[in-house]
């Protein structure tokens, strides 16, 4: 499989969506998705989300780690590599996952001044 879409744009750019999984084509320009295309504009015109196939596996344990993802995630979206929509879902996620975190840190903290009160 090529890195990106082999489909020749119609300004005589090359397309840089990625690929399907199963395709030398991403979404917009393989024929395998022809009647699902057919379907989303009889729905109003409305395309599909793009999803990224080839996002790297990123550990989400600490706020560094999760700054390094969303930095990680602005890329592709700017390069076009990623649907904007799915970021913002994701991102509601993560700004859930910082506030986790946050929270979990206070209370380990709070825990270690309570121990050094009873002592
Ligand atoms: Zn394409």
């Amino acid at each position: 499989m090529s890195k990106i879409c082999k489909a020749i744009t119609k300004s005589g750019k090359s397309c840089r969506m990625l690929p399907l999984k199963s395709d030398v084509y991403c979404y917009i320009h393989s024929n395998k998705t022809v009647e699902e295309k057919k379907i989303s504009l009889r729905n109003g015109g409305k395309r599909k989300v793009y999803i990224c196939t080839d996002f790297p596996e990123v550990k989400l344990k600490s706020v560094s780690q999760i700054n390094k993802f969303i930095v990680l995630m602005i890329n592709k979206i700017l390069k076009n590599e990623m649907d904007l929509r799915i970021g913002t879902g994701i991102n509601y996620l993560l700004m859930t996952l910082i506030k986790s975190i946050e929270l979990s840190e206070i209370e380990q903290r709070l825990n270690q001044i309570e121990k050094k009160l009873i002592n």
